[in-house]
């Protein structure tokens, strides 16, 4: 058969299983499947397709039909336009996620830059100690997808990450490993990682609980469950039935995560240290409000993400 012709009906089978970009998926599982890229698909749509590539691609699009996530299939996604392994143990990384990503960047960017200035006329030790060891934390790290794309776009960086779940921790520190950057993964729940937690490296957990090396953060960025608990039946078959539930529900109003990071962040902030977190669309001024509540913290900012919605709020510890 013309791969031109079985990718289609690859396609027809993902749409009428009601996968919702059956194009896009089709010519990924193509690419997959015959281990080559789009250009090669485009320039080869008329010739025969190999036997073993067919029966392979076919094994492929039954499985996606079976609604089960392209990236759990082909076993990674891009993020920040770096490559990471996902597995049913970690949401797999969202463009949503990218916002703020970009928006830490940039804050730690303009940090660097104001303490350069500031520094101009000062002695060569203080020099070192602005650009070096500013301290990041990723709270709920999962597949380390911030983590890793913090570190490697800034590279004077270092930055921690935790999670309760050691597979997800182990993955990260897989993708830590993959993408040649030095985070280092404790597990824990929330806060109780920066004091008790165990040090997870792609080999698995250290031997003793001791807290991260860091005591005080100059940022802390997180991405927390923040799905409503009975919104969660409602979302699609990909996420629900595969994606980790316990890095989706926020509770009942899906802000327990934020109501924890905001009571407890503060004390592990260094003054004026940034606190960054992923929202849903529509719980700006949920937060806003929670912020301004617990008086620990500057008035918070809310950021859109590129759709236009709401998606990270952003304030300073006091
Ligand atoms: N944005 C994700 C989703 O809609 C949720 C991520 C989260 O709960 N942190 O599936």
């Amino acid at each position: 058969m013309k791969t031109r012709i079985l990718v289609k009906e690859g396609a027809y089978k993902l749409a009428k299983a009601g996968v919702m970009d059956a194009k896009i998926d089709a010519e990924e599982l193509f690419c997959f499947a015959a281990d080559c890229d789009k250009v090669f698909l485009f320039l080869r749509k008329e010739e025969e397709v190999a036997k073993d590539v067919e029966e392979k691609f076919l094994e492929l699009i039954e499985r996606r039909a079976q609604r089960i996530p392209l990236q759990h299939i082909i076993g990674e996604q891009e993020f920040m336009g770096f490559k990471f392994k996902v597995t049913p143990d970690v949401l797999i990384p969202r463009q949503d996620t990218e916002t703020l990503v970009t928006e830490a960047a940039q804050t730690i960017r303009q940090e660097f830059e104001k303490s350069m200035e500031q520094l101009k006329k000062a002695s060569l030790f203080r020099k070192f100690k602005g650009l070096d060891g500013y301290e990041v934390l990723d709270l709920c790290c999962g597949s380390g997808a911030i983590a890793i794309s913090l570190s490697k776009m800034l590279e004077t960086v270092s930055v921690s990450a935790s999670d309760i779940s050691l597979p997800a921790l182990k993955l990260a520190a897989e993708n830590a490993v993959l993408n040649r950057v030095g985070v280092e993964f404790y597990q824990g729940d929330m806060f109780k990682a920066i004091t008790e937690g165990r040090q997870v490296t792609a080999e698995g957990p250290r031997a003793k609980a001791k807290g991260t090396k860091v005591k005080q953060f100059d940022m802390i960025v997180s991405n927390p469950p923040y799905i409503k608990s009975n919104v969660i039946p409602m979302l699609q078959e990909e996420v629900k039935d595969h994606e980790p539930m316990e890095a989706l529900d926020g509770g009942l109003d899906g802000l327990d995560y934020y109501r924890t990071i905001v009571k407890e962040a503060y004390q592990w902030l260094k003054p004026g240290g940034w606190l960054l977190m992923e929202i849903g669309h529509d719980q700006g001024e949920d937060l806003r409000k929670m912020i301004k509540d617990s008086c620990h913290y500057t008035p918070a900012t809310v950021i859109k993400d590129l759709p236009g919605k709401d998606r990270v709020v952003k304030c300073r510890a006091l």
